[in-house]
Order: C-alpha cells, then structure tokens, then sequence
C-alpha cells in the first residue's frame, strides 16, 4: 500500500506559501508508517520546531490501474476519508532551498493520519465536498473541492502515468490555506461536511 500525496493544488495556500500557482500536478509519497492507528496520538517529532497541520481530502483507490484515462478516472475511486498531512516546514524550507527531496519533513512517522473511509454516494454534495479542521475547538482550515486546481480525476490520471495505482493506496489531494502550527497539548478535528472524522491529540 502506498500513500500519495498531491502539493499545491488550493490557490490559496499557494499565496500563503508564496509559491507560483503549478503547470502540472507536484507528488510526492508518504509511507505506511505514516499512518496513526485510530484513537492513538500525534507526537510532534524532535527534529522541528515548526511541524504544521493541513487538512486534505483522502480518496481510497478501489482497483489496479495505470495510465487511466481522465474519463474513466471517476471508476478507480468510490469512497473518501480525510486526513492530515502533517509537515515539518522548517525542514522542508532547508529541503527546498538546498533542492533535496521532502521526505525528511513528509515522510516521518505518524505524519499521515487518515479517518475511516466512507462512500462518495454518502457525501450530501460529492461534486463539491466541503471540509475543514477545527484547533482547539477553533476553526483553522476550511476547503471545497471545487477550488483545486486539479480535481480528483485529473490528479488520478496523471499520477497514474508514472506509478501503477494499487487496491487500498490513498490519495491525499491537496489542502486549502490555513495551514498553521501545533505544539504538544494540542486537539485536532477534522470534519468531512459537517460529520467529525479525525480526532487527534497533539503530544
Ligand atoms: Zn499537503
């Protein structure tokens, strides 16, 4: 099973970045030990000072393929959960400046927690799924899908070109601006519409 995860795909936090809006899709991997079983905290790691949240849509790919047509995209996904891809920018900032891959402030454990999946058909508006995070009670991070710049389809095409998609991989799509710090102490919620899906203490 593998965990991919798209960069840059909300306008917004873009601007928040300071980064140019993207040609094409940015992916990059998280591995299986970046998941946190359900129930288990967050522990922000000792190597960052600056380890933020952003809050994305997760979809959970449903059957084998590889160089799938956009059009038929829609067939490789039927349920979606929500999960947190946890970054250390601090080390990304180095890894960017120095031009060295982000795995060091992706990849680390515990930094993909992911709820449970549920059926696209349950989504109340699956065309334009909205979803947001809560800090401390506080709303933090609020996105629709419609503000991606490439929708779910788009994403599964391309990352398809490149890496076989598998039964069971999970596709983080991208997060909306908003993203921000946590420190120990902290409470995470994450909601897909108004339905609480993530509930993740901070240690
Ligand atoms: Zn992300």
């Amino acid at each position: 099973m593998k965990i991919i995860c798209i960069g840059m795909n909300y306008p917004a936090h873009l601007a928040e970045l300071n980064n140019p809006l993207p040609e094409e899709p940015v992916f990059f991997m998280k591995p299986e030990t970046a998941l946190i079983r359900a129930g288990l905290p967050f522990f922000v790691p000792d190597f960052s000072n600056e380890v933020h949240y952003e809050v994305e849509l997760v979809l959970s790919i449903s059957k084998l393929g590889k160089h799938i047509q956009e059009r038929f995209a829609h067939t490789y996904y039927q349920e979606i959960g929500i999960g947190i891809d946890f970054t250390a920018r601090d080390v990304q900032r180095m890894c960017r400046e120095q031009g060295l891959p982000w795995e060091k402030a992706k990849a680390f454990d515990g930094s993909g927690p992911v709820s449970k999946f549920i059926p696209l058909t349950n989504l109340e508006n699956p065309s334009d799924i909205s979803f947001s995070l809560k800090k401390n009670g506080e709303l933090v991070q609020q996105g629709r899908s419609s503000d991606m710049i490439f929708n779910f389809n788009q994403l599964i095409s391309y990352v398809s070109k490149y890496a076989t998609l598998k039964m069971g991989d999970m596709l983080f799509t991208g997060t909306p601006s908003g993203v921000g710090p946590v420190k120990p102490g902290d409470r995470l919620e994450a909601f897909l519409e108004d339905k609480k899906m993530l509930d993740i203490k901070v240690k």
